[in-house]
């Protein structure tokens, strides 16, 4: 068989991992060949390998409206929420947590196992939209709630939620607020200098930068109780040796997607809404999942009724498409997502249902090659299965 580079591909899976941006890679380089010091040491080689995380720090915090002392460095995306969450029950020795039906797995699953463990959980749900109800978040938050944790982004439908006005009404009832920001970074402006968000988020890979590495922002005197404990290293808030070389990249790559911002709201967006204005109007018996309007500009779920999206999956990918059925962390289940049940997307609908996410290296050939390659695959696999339920 032959080999698939990347030039071949059709890159559509931005929200699972993003290709890493050469100038990310090149500011890597050196902290992995020639300033490879561990950044706690005292002697001045160690000097360029700390200014490098302090770089970093700047350039995240920046990208957020953040103050630098106010960014931790992580593993991962996943690291981030767990530590937010922990942090606050142990801080605050209350027993509830409050958070959506369709968070991400590392929200989600540690949810679910904090409720194994006698702890009260909330799972918010969301409309046919894919949108939560003020007035029930309203409800669930009282005195008893350790932490709110709702994302800013989903990542299988790009839906985004109020989180302004959710952190508002976390402070007014003395509740902690944490938002998984790991989808919103860099695709939407994200400003914490004036916000009452206590903690957000973020992982490197989804901002062009390799796999892990994360960032917690932790308001400026907010408590926290480190998940990681260990050395002193990130002012005793993360025990672990940094990832120095990572943690450049992902300074580089929040500094590039500060400057890419306009062009995801442009360029990308009109990439994105191409693509899913060709498939609504041309491939028959196709819906969008989520609202159209409060949306990351780089993400489309579309159901393809009555066929199956592992089916449809496997036809793209004999043609150098990637695309997703929904999370990448979901990807094997045949269950369908747990984010279009909690939408009650009819199972005819959410079995069919692929995600598109674009980036800013898709061009407008991605776009007229998906056009090409789309409705033939459809269209063959509803002949192959000619009585499936629509
Ligand atoms: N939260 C959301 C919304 C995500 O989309 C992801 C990754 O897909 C994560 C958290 C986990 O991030 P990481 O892969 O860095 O652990």
């Amino acid at each position: 068989m032959k080999e698939v580079t990347e030039n071949d591909l059709i890159y559509l899976d931005n929200n699972a991992t993003t290709k890493i941006a050469p100038e990310v890679f090149e500011e890597m380089v050196p902290y992995l060949t020639e300033y490879w010091a561990n950044p706690s040491s005292s002697y001045r080689f160690a000097h360029h390998a700390r200014e490098a995380v302090e770089t970093a720090r700047e350039k995240v915090a920046a990208l957020i409206g953040a103050q630098p002392k106010e960014i931790f460095f992580t593993s991962c995306g996943t690291e981030s929420n767990n530590a937010a969450i922990a942090s606050a029950l142990r801080v605050t020795g209350r027993k509830k947590v409050v958070t959506t039906a369709v968070e991400h797995s590392a929200i989600l699953n540690h949810a679910e196992q904090l409720a194994k463990e006698g702890f009260r959980t909330v799972f918010l749900p969301v409309d046919s939209e894919g949108r939560l109800s003020i007035a029930d978040l309203e409800k669930a938050v009282d005195e008893e709630t350790a932490i709110c944790s709702v994302m800013w982004a989903n990542n299988e439908t790009g839906v985004l939620f109020p989180i302004e006005e959710i952190a508002g009404i976390c402070k007014l009832k003395g509740v902690l607020f944490h938002t998984d920001a790991v989808q919103a970074g860099g695709k939407i402006r994200v400003n914490l200098a004036d916000s009452k968000i206590d903690f957000l988020s973020l992982s490197g890979h989804k901002l062009h930068c390799p796999k892990g590495v994360g960032a917690l922002f932790i308001r400026r005197r907010a408590k926290f109780s480190p998940y990681l404990v260990g050395g002193h290293q990130e002012r005793g808030k993360r025990g672990g040796t940094e990832n120095v070389a990572s943690i450049a990249g992902f300074g580089k790559a929040a500094e590039l997607a500060a400057s890419r911002l306009k062009e995801e709201n442009t360029r990308v967006r009109k990439l994105r809404d191409e693509l899913e204005a060709f498939i609504l109007a041309e491939i028959p018996d196709c819906f969008r999942n989520g609202c159209e309007d409060q949306r990351l500009p780089n993400t489309s779920s579309i159901a393809f009724a009555g066929i199956d999206s592992e089916s449809i999956l496997m036809m793209l990918d004999q043609n150098h498409i990637c695309c997703s059925s929904g999370s990448a962390c979901t990807t094997g289940s045949l269950a369908p997502s747990h984010v279009l049940r909690a939408m009650h997307v009819p199972l005819s609908r959410s079995k069919g249902s692929l995600r598109f996410s674009f980036s800013v290296y898709n061009t407008e050939e991605d776009v007229k090659k998906m056009k090409a390659v789309l409705p033939g695959v459809i269209e063959k696999l509803r002949a192959q299965s000619p009585a499936s339920a629509r």
